[in-house]
Formats: structure tokens, C-alpha cells, sequence
């Protein structure tokens, strides 16, 4: 069974992430999507927040499902069962950051295997971090954001 799981901080879901889902879930028997809750980062939205946008924008998909980790990636994956592990990347900077992750994860647990799925172009220089920061100027974030999480952006600076 192929079955892959995305982790990352979707802090928030761009279109870039769900991207990579759409597609991924078309290759993948399942998907699961791998909400980190790092104790030691801020984020903007809450675990729970970030969880119900990405169930609600990938709602369609039946084999993508989505869970809250606080654990190490490679424990998660173990206790679940799953091989592979699914990142995303939009160039040389990514891609080395990404691949000296994958080197830490396989040297936890060289049952791992990192895939990585490169982004389509027209999402190539969409970053949560910038999406936030745009937010928090009141830019026009269509395209770069579902509707959903531009309106939950918009609630969460205006309400700051
Ligand atoms: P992290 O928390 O590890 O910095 P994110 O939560 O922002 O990462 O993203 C999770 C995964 O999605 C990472 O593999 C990241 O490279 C990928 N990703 C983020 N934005 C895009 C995008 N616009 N296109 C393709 N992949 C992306």
C-alpha cells in the first residue's frame, strides 16, 4: 500500500500546500497530512485551527486525511507504519534545507524514505511567512491563499 505522509507547519495552508496534496493524492493510496505542534515555535494559528482549514479545503479527497503531531516525525511515522515521508519544494534553497533534513531523518530511521514533489510554477514564490506578513499589511492575497484562510488571516489581524 502507498501511503505517504506530509508533515510541516501549514502555518497557514497556502495554495502551495494544497497543491502538492491535490497531486500527491493522486499518486498516493493515502495521504496524510502531518500538522506540527512544536512547543518550542510560535505560530499564528493553533494546531486545531490549522487542522480544520486543511480538513475543510481537501474535503473532496478521500484517501487524504489530516492529524496533529507534537512528537519527532520519524517516531510518528514509526508508530504508524508509514515508509514515506512527502516535502515540498520550491528551489535550491529548499531543496537544501530539505535534503539535509531527509539526511537527520534516515539517520534516525533509515526506513524512511523522503520523496520530494517540486511545486508547480505558479506557486513558486508563495511562503506562509509571507503570506503572514502580507496579511498583516492588509495585501490582496488572492491566489496565493484559498478564501477560507485569507478570511481566517483577515479575522486573525484584525482581531490582534
Ligand atoms: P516547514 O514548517 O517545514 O517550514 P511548511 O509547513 O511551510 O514547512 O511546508 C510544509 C511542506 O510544504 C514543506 O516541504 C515545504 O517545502 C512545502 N511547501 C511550502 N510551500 C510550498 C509551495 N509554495 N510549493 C510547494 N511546496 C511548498
Amino acid at each position: 500500500m502507498l501511503k505517504a505522509a506530509f508533515p510541516g507547519s501549514f502555518d497557514p495552508p497556502t495554495s502551495g500546500h494544497i497543491n502538492i496534496i491535490q497531486r500527491a493524492a493522486s499518486i498516493f493510496e493515502e495521504l496524510v497530512v502531518v500538522i506540527a505542534e512544536n512547543k518550542q515555535k510560535k505560530y499564528l494559528f493553533s494546531a486545531e485551527e490549522r487542522a480544520s482549514m486543511i480538513s475543510e479545503l481537501i474535503k473532496d479527497k478521500k484517501n487524504v486525511s489530516v492529524t496533529i503531531c507534537d512528537s519527532l516525525i520519524v517516531d510518528y511515522l514509526k508508530k504508524e507504519k508509514i515508509k514515506l515521508l512527502l516535502r515540498g519544494v520550491r528551489g535550491l534553497e529548499d531543496f537544501s534545507y530539505e535534503f539535509e533534513l531527509s539526511m537527520m531523518n534516515r539517520t534516525l530511521d533509515p526506513d524512511i524514505e523522503t520523496i520530494f514533489m517540486t511545486t508547480d510554477p505558479e506557486y513558486f514564490v508563495i511562503r506562509s511567512s509571507s503570506i503572514k506578513e502580507l496579511a498583516s499589511f492588509n495585501g490582496n492575497l488572492s491566489g496565493m491563499v484559498p478564501p477560507l484562510v485569507a478570511k481566517a488571516l483577515k479575522n486573525k489581524y484584525t482581531n490582534m
